[in-house]
């Protein structure tokens, strides 16, 4: 059964009555479906959904579409996703009755004419900034406020990862209601829902990006421990 709306009006006040930090600090008290809520009535229809089809997009999804049937989803094409990520696409879109708009940028034969061959191995970064970075922007480019499924447990490097804030690099509000949940707050949600999520957890990928840099982890091993496992890099720039 769908969790019921939970109504915020008057608890917390909107971006043009107070400064940010402090919507912040309040956003921080309340659950990710009253985040939400409270981004939709704030922002309206100038909101969108990052979705990457990994356990955490489940949880958004359904979280997201009900309190806002008009909830807006997007999700970054790089071409080199699992298929098993296509596929919890489409699941989930059938599941919760939701399309996921789709951003694109060049194709792997134009990214090899411009930049040669394999650039993925190469310079990640470049590979990275053309196909998730520019998409990315396109996508942030006509909207007010983004959503995202980072979480403070998914590494050291986003222990710190606030519930709200402005997002400097795409110049516009960044909602991560999923901030402060744990490994099993996401499990319990998506069993408690029926929800279907990416089968790739149940083989070793805690994390999951493109077939090219995405390895199983060892059980216990660090979440993002096999994203471009053996490089200095940890994050694709867009979060
Ligand atoms: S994760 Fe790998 S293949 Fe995907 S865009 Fe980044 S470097 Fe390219």
């Amino acid at each position: 059964m769908k969790p019921p709306p939970v109504t915020l009006s008057g608890t917390v006040p909107t971006p043009a009555d107070l400064d940010h930090e402090e919507i912040a600090a309040k956003l921080e008290d309340v659950n990710a479906s009253e985040a939400l809520e409270w981004m939709f009535e704030n922002f309206g229809s100038d909101h969108y959904i990052a979705c990457s089809f990994q356990k955490t997009s489940s949880v958004t999804a359904h979280l997201a579409s009900t309190v806002n049937p008009d909830a807006r989803f997007f999700y970054l094409d790089t071409d080199v996703l699992f298929e098993e990520t296509y596929e919890t696409r489409d699941r989930l879109a059938a599941a919760l009755g939701i399309e996921f708009d789709r951003f694109h940028n060049l194709t792997l034969e134009e990214q090899e004419a411009e930049h040669g061959p394999e650039l993925w191995n190469r310079n990640p970064d470049a590979c990275c900034g053309i196909r998730k970075v520019e998409p990315m922007r396109q996508a942030l480019s006509s909207v007010d406020c983004w959503v995202a499924g980072v979480r403070r447990a998914d590494s050291s490097s986003r222990a710190k990862t606030p519930k709200f804030g402005w997002d400097k690099r795409f110049n516009l509000w960044k909602l991560n209601p999923l901030a402060d949940w744990t490994e099993r707050d996401v499990w319990n949600y998506i069993r408690e829902h029926h929800l279907p999520y990416n089968p790739l957890h149940d083989r070793g990928y805690p994390s999951i990006g493109c077939t090219h840099c995405t390895q199983p982890v060892e059980p216990g091993g660090d979440l993002r421990a096999g994203r471009w496992t053996g490089l200095a890099k940890t994050e694709c720039g867009i979060n």
